[in-house]
């Protein structure tokens, strides 16, 4: 069993029944979930033994990093992860001044299906365990020395966080132990069961939700998973979202040129969302060879006229506009790439 598929309190029951006096048990929760280290003789202040007897029952392995991107201009880095059964998932590094935020995967692909997204594309994938998601955390972490208090957290990769909820809250309960949930972002393309269960969470993290067109025609068009979440519901569990004091709602756009990025459009979003108390993060679409050839990023005119639009509605806005956030709004390209290379080989070596 890895350790780190376990919330702070079940990890205390499971080491209290070996491993005593209690002060050790805390100790070795804290070399865990506070510091993240991925092996047991880094635990310097345990005795031999004990660390020798961990070792015996338990793993507290991470994924592998198969490769890191060359840094974009703004710092960011995109992180490809192997999993013990082979999958491949990624990861988003993304320096931004004072704070730094991370972008982590949730499965391993994703059933939800959105016609713009390239993990939707390349189809389905299993849930990842706790160890998965915060290896990924810890091991970006260690590696750019990032201080616990300049996190963030963002579950906005590979992945539809709130159909693995269970790990999805483990590996919060085990965030919280070095970060507010202030600090983390879940972001989700609207699965309102989830949504609910999320709002009965005791401390809950920021939701972001991924409305991306003004209306129910369009987002079941490129969202089919409104058919099954109408857009209407969606909105009302929004509403019925608790959200604490200086707390907002993200609504994300994906802004696709002539499809949903006129004036007309920022106007019906305006009036999609107003009563609510949220912000808009336009998202330039991302293009990728394995989506359709209509979609294209608006250009800076169109993206410029949406967001004032927005703007004169009341509606604060934010843009991902930098070259390297890209790399985070197209989360499942790399990986997209490298399947794309293996099938090609396997093809190649199929017609030999
Ligand atoms: N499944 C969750 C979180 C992962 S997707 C969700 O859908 O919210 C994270 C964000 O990336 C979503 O807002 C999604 O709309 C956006 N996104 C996906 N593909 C994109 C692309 N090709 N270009 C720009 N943004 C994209
Ligand atoms: Fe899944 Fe989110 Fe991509 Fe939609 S945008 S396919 S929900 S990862």
């Amino acid at each position: 069993m890895n350790l780190y598929d376990l919330a702070p309190a079940p990890l205390e029951r499971t080491l209290g029944e070996i491993v005593s006096p209690p002060f050790r048990v805390k100790q070795i929760e804290e070399w865990l979930h506070v510091r993240g280290v991925d092996s047991f003789d880094a635990m310097s202040n345990l005795p031999k033994e004990i660390r020798t007897q961990l070792a015996e029952r338990f793993t507290i392995a991470f994924p592998e990093v198969l490769t890191r991107t060359v840094p974009a201009s703004d710092g960011s880095q995109k992180y490809l992860f192997r999993l013990q059964d082979g999958q491949r998932i990624e990861s988003v590094y993304m320096p931004m001044g004072e704070r730094t935020s991370v972008c982590l995967s949730s499965q391993a692909g994703c059933a939800v299906g959105c016609t713009f997204c390239v993990t939707g594309f390349f189809g389905p994938g299993r849930n990842i365990a706790p160890s998965e998601m915060l290896g990924q955390f810890f091991t970006i972490r260690r590696e750019k020395e990032i201080p616990a208090e300049q996190m963030n957290v963002v579950f906005m990769g590979m992945g539809e966080p709130l159909l693995n909820f269970e790990n999805l809250v483990t590996t919060l309960d085990v965030l919280y132990r070095s970060m507010s949930p202030r600090r983390v972002t879940v972001s989700t393309s609207g699965i309102i069961p989830g949504i609910d269960d999320l709002a009965r969470l005791e401390r809950r993290p920021n939701l972001a939700v991924s409305i991306n067109a003004p209306d129910r025609k369009r987002r079941e068009e490129i969202m089919p998973i409104t058919a099954k979440y109408p857009l209407e519901e969606l909105m009302a569990s929004l509403r019925r979202f608790p959200l604490e004091k200086s707390r907002d709602l993200t609504i994300e756009y994906v802004l696709l040129a002539g499809y949903n990025d006129a004036a007309r459009d920022a106007v019906a979003l305006a009036k999609l969302i107003r009563g609510l108390r949220a912000k808009v993060n336009a998202i330039p679409f991302n293009a990728d060879p394995n989506l359709p050839d209509w979609m294209k990023r608006p250009n800076d005119t169109a993206i410029d006229r949406f967001v004032e639009t927005l703007v004169q509605h009341g509606v604060r806005v934010t843009v991902r506009r930098s070259k390297g956030r890209d790399i985070a709004a197209a989360c499942g390209q790399l990986r997209g790439k490298e399947i794309a290379k293996s099938r090609a080989t396997s093809r190649a070596e199929s017609s030999r």
